[in-house]
């Protein structure tokens, strides 16, 4: 390709910028009058960050920031910052070190709470600039727009940029679901994240970024980049065009459906347009209690999301604990290999009752609220497993019942399973973590747990053909299903559910409906005769293009 691709991230914000590079370490400050004491710069982080959130064009990049402006006010936090004053520290010490405390509390609850952690370290060093008298973080200025590239951004820095001034955001570090991702999605920033060796490139040389591709180019080339302006423009129209139920071109219907771990989260997806959730992480509503809560709690809780969505589907997933996500009420055994141990549905081996009461919290919401909610165990390898969750669900009067996909051993005797219950849900993030043996919380193994590896397809495809034999739903409610062109590629082999962070969405929708089902087979026949991720990725793409 002209121009050359010379340095390859993760696409994390759609769109095409050009411009000179401009490096950022961290944000430079100007000096203001300090806070007088830390009441007064929370308040006014606050009132900062709930401006913010006010003129946010998009509900999660809204979401973000109140998130952020909460934190800033937590009595939790200000609570340990001040017992630190009192005891003789600077306040800006004090807030800083507390917010430190309060962060390793959270990442010590499970890999999921990361995202909360970085936002507490971040909201506890805005307090404190707050309080050194250097408020209001400055872009650098060169005199014109640049492309800014850093190690990481984060949330609050990214909610000061002005999309006049910064035409894109390349990041060495970060993630697609991350706070910084949102928020440059939300300002309509082109950015890519995990982007090593972006550190290298010289202040100044202009740059191509494709926010779509995860793409970087030196050697700004005209014909390149009008192609990928028009290919952006061509997204934008069918962006514009797309709402409503997901469907490929030729009209299958393919539901798409949010992943909610909270019930914020679930509130702010019923006001999206998503036809249900895909996924409800319940383990998120407990993961800081060390009693389990009891039906009456987990009733209102289920209750809330049920009313929230209507006649949508809503899939709860029941407690998913241990490894990455410990659950303290179920005071796991320590293991020396957490995710080959006690986790999921196998926390029924010390006691079966937490399932039951959770189920008859799930029968108590659906009876409360006249819904008819899918349940669905996580982590299930046999078929013994699938009969016995499916008995204790239908026994406790929940109709619709399914397991997750995420052990190889599951994948491959899906016909047996699936003739116990009636749906399967696909979660590829475990799946490649079990099927590339490659635990998914050591970034360095990123590349093994890409869900384009052509060995996690071909479960997929297992999956599906074994539903097949007895016409069972399978969907996808792992990252997969985020990635508009490997969706494709899912539903070319048979899924026909995609669920997903909301902000993927609309991407995903508008993808499928440019392409008929017979193009969605052959890109999953391309993918799957792939040597690599990357091959298929590319076959899939250059089929997609043409
Ligand atoms: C998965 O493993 O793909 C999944 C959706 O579950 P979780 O990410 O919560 O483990
Ligand atoms: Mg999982």
């Amino acid at each position: 390709m002209t121009g050359g691709v010379t340095l390859r991230g993760t696409a994390a914000s759609p769109g095409v910028a050009v411009g000179p590079v401009q490096h950022w370490d961290a944000a430079p400050a100007v000096h203001v009058e300090p806070a007088a004491d830390l009441a007064d710069a929370s308040r006014r982080v606050v009132d900062d960050l709930g401006a913010r959130a006010e003129a946010a064009v998009s509900i999660e990049g809204r979401a973000v920031l109140q998130t952020l402006a909460m934190l800033a006010a937590d009595p939790e936090l200000l609570g340990a910052a001040n017992a630190r004053i009192e005891a003789g520290e600077s306040p800006s010490l004090a807030v800083r070190a507390a917010a430190r405390g309060y962060a390793d509390q959270l990442r010590s609850l499970g890999s999921y709470l990361r995202e909360r952690a970085h936002d507490v370290v971040d909201v506890g060093a805005r307090l404190a600039a707050s309080l050194d008298g250097r408020e209001a973080a400055e872009l650098p200025n060169p005199g014109t727009p640049y492309i800014l590239v850093a190690a990481d951004l984060a949330p609050t820095e990214t909610a000061l940029l002005d999309s006049a001034v910064v035409l894109g955001i390349v990041t060495e570090l970060g993630g697609v679901t991350s706070h910084t991702t949102i928020l440059a999605r939300s300002l309509g920033i082109p950015a890519l994240v995990v982007c090593t060796g972006a550190s290298e490139l010289a202040t100044g040389q202009q740059i191509v970024i494709d926010g779509s591709s995860g793409e970087l180019h030196v050697q700004v080339d005209d014909r390149l980049v009008e192609s990928l302006r028009a290919r952006e423009r061509q997204m934008g129209d069918r962006l514009a065009r797309a709402g409503g139920p997901g469907a490929t071109a030729d009209g299958t219907a393919v539901a798409l459906l949010a992943n909610v771990g909270t019930i914020n989260d679930a509130l702010n997806a019923a006001s999206a347009d998503v036809e249900g959730v895909g996924l409800f992480r319940t383990e998120f509503l407990f993961l800081d209690r060390n009693d389990e809560p009891d039906l009456d709690e987990q009733a209102a809780a289920y209750a809330a999301v049920l009313d929230a969505f209507g006649d949508r589907r809503v899939i709860f997933r029941t407690l998913d604990a241990g490894s990455d996500k410990p659950l303290p009420f179920l005071h796991l055994p320590a293991e020396d290999n957490p995710a080959l141990g006690i986790r999921g549905v196998r926390t029924w081996m010390l006691g079966p009752s937490v399932l039951e009461r959770q189920l008859a919290a799930l029968a108590t919401a659906a009876a409360q609220t006249g819904r008819r909610p899918w349940v669905m165990a996580p982590m299930v390898a046999t078929v013994d497993e699938a009969e016995r969750f499916a008995g204790l669900a239908r026994a406790a009067g929940l109709t619709t019942v399914g397991v997750m996909v995420e052990v190889p051993a599951a994948a491959l005797r899906s016909a047996h399973l699936l003739a116990a219950v009636d749906f399967a849900s696909v979660g590829t993030n475990d799946l490649a973590q079990y099927a590339l043996a490659a635990d998914r919380q050591v970034g360095r193994l990123g590349s093994l747990l890409d869900p384009w590896q052509p060995a996690v397809l071909d479960l997929v495809a297992a999956t599906c053909a074994g539903a097949q034999q007895h016409r069972r739903l399978v969907g996808v409610c792992g990252e997969a299903a985020a990635d508009p062109r490997l969706a494709a590629v899912l539903v070319g082999m048979g899924v026909r559910s995609l669920s997903m962070a909301p902000v993927a969405l609309p991407g995903v929708r508008a993808l499928l409906a440019a392409v008929d089902l017979e193009t969605c087979c052959r890109a999953a026949e391309l993918a799957r005769q792939a040597r690599s991720a990357p091959a298929a990725r590319s076959a899939v793409a250059d089929l997609l293009a043409g």
